[in-house]
């Protein structure tokens, strides 16, 4: 069965097919990084369709472009290394990376979305070349300071040539949850071929479309997101600019990633391993060369957010206190998709300082630092970064001194259970 939207008007952002499907509808949503300061919490704020659509022909998941990029990501508040978990997984990557293609001081490494320079850090450290290229000032800024060289601009075709004139072609180009935030995808892959030397190599982490369908993880659809990603339709989009993909591996980050190695498709010196293979059949065998693997999504969804709104209910009928942890892009759109804001969150808390004090996007729940947990000893924790919850039960264990819980709100609604608790 499949869902039929009427005429949308947009087209598939890699192929052109008319998009004539929903993959599922979320209703509207602010943009997930627009924290709201104390001041402007009467003004009125934008909310666009967080409506995801599939292409019949090539099956990309996307959103339609409702805001520019230059407007999104010119001051991104997400500073990369304010989770220690993915500060560690950088710092694996870098150390396994430099030995597997032999890195050394003759060669340049470069980041795209090189964000505070948490990751080449660890080229620079290892006396590797880099060159961070990195959107939002305010970020690139803090790189530089750190001793991580970084240009300010979006990759494309067109900075892409200009980048490698200026500072040469790069022989490993990392790139993490940023394929997926391009609107125009066709534009960066070909300013990663611009950017690429005749045998290097690009790797990119991006969330794995079906680790999003089987986890249930609605929430990581917003519109900084514009594409979800199965593994055949990226070999398919560097397919159609020259680049092959030869290896791919499964991360547990995120949900659920991917991290593919492309090359040019004349440099034959890097084989295509099993690996390519094993996840192309994978992914044909689970149906995702098929609508409908796509069009039963939505109800998925649906169930979710019932399971949500009846727990929160019922505590609150029950004279509970609960609070949220973390104000990550996810969290925005559960919050606005369930409708949940301060009548059932008293706060939520955030390590980055850059988000304290403010508000969450279109629910205006206050962001306090983490520390609020403690003094307000709620009965039950909403951790909305959910892929990081062994992290923050670990970090935030404090809670069981009063009896507090967690809960986590995918794939389903589970309440941690703490020892000496009932
Ligand atoms: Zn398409």
């Amino acid at each position: 069965m499949t869902h039929s939207t009427g005429h949308s008007g947009a087209s598939c952002r890699f192929c052109g097919t008319p998009l004539r499907h929903t993959f599922v509808d979320l209703g509207l949503s602010p943009l997930c990084q627009t924290h709201i300061a104390a001041h402007q919490l009467n003004d009125m704020e934008p909310f666009f369709p967080l409506h995801a659509q599939v292409c019949e022909h090539c099956f990309l998941v996307q959103l339609q472009e409702f805001v520019a990029p230059e407007h999104i990501f010119s001051e991104y508040a997400y500073f990369s290394s304010y989770s220690s978990s993915w500060v560690e997984h950088c710092r694996r990557y870098a150390h396994r990376a430099i030995e597997r293609f032999n890195l050394g001081a003759q060669h340049k490494v470069m980041e795209i979305a090189s964000n505070d320079g948490y990751l080449l850090q660890h080229f620079v450290a290892a006396g590797i070349p880099v060159l961070g290229v990195e959107p939002a000032a305010n970020v690139a800024k803090v790189a530089v300071e750190r001793g991580v060289p970084t240009t300010v601009q979006f990759l494309g075709e067109a900075t892409g040539r200009a980048i490698a004139t200026e500072h040469g072609q790069a022989d490993l180009i990392a790139g993490n949850n940023v394929l997926a935030h391009v609107p125009d995808i066709n534009d960066f892959v070909k300013g990663l071929r611009a950017l690429l030397a005749p045998e290097g190599v690009i790797t990119m982490e991006f969330p794995h479309l079906q680790r999003l369908i089987e986890g249930n993880q609605f929430d990581t659809i917003y519109h900084e997101h514009f594409s979800y990603l199965s593994f055949s339709t990226v070999e398919q989009i560097f397919a159609a600019h020259g680049l092959v993909l030869f290896d791919v591996e499964e991360l547990p980050t995120h949900g659920g990633s991917l991290r593919i190695y492309a090359r040019h498709a004349a440099n034959e010196g890097q084989s295509v391993r099993q690996s390519v293979q094993d996840l192309r059949e994978r992914e044909l065998a689970l149906g995702y060369r098929s609508l409908d693997r796509y069009t039963g999504f939505g109800e998925q969804v649906k169930a979710t957010k019932r399971a949500l709104l009846t727990f929160l209910i019922e505590a609150k009928n029950a004279g509970k206190k609960v609070v949220g942890y973390g104000a990550p892009g996810k969290g925005n759109t559960l919050l606005n998709y369930c409708g949940i804001r301060s009548d059932f969150l008293d706060f939520t808390t955030d390590a980055n300082p850059y988000k304290q004090g403010k508000y969450t996007p279109g629910t205006h729940i206050p962001i306090l630092p983490p520390a609020a947990i403690r003094e307000a000893r709620p009965d039950y924790v909403l951790i909305l970064p959910w892929n990081l919850k062994d992290e923050i039960a670990a970090e935030a264990a404090y809670i069981r001194e009063w009896g507090g819980r967690f809960v986590v709100p995918i794939p389903t609604l589970q309440v941690l259970d703490g020892p000496g608790l009932n």
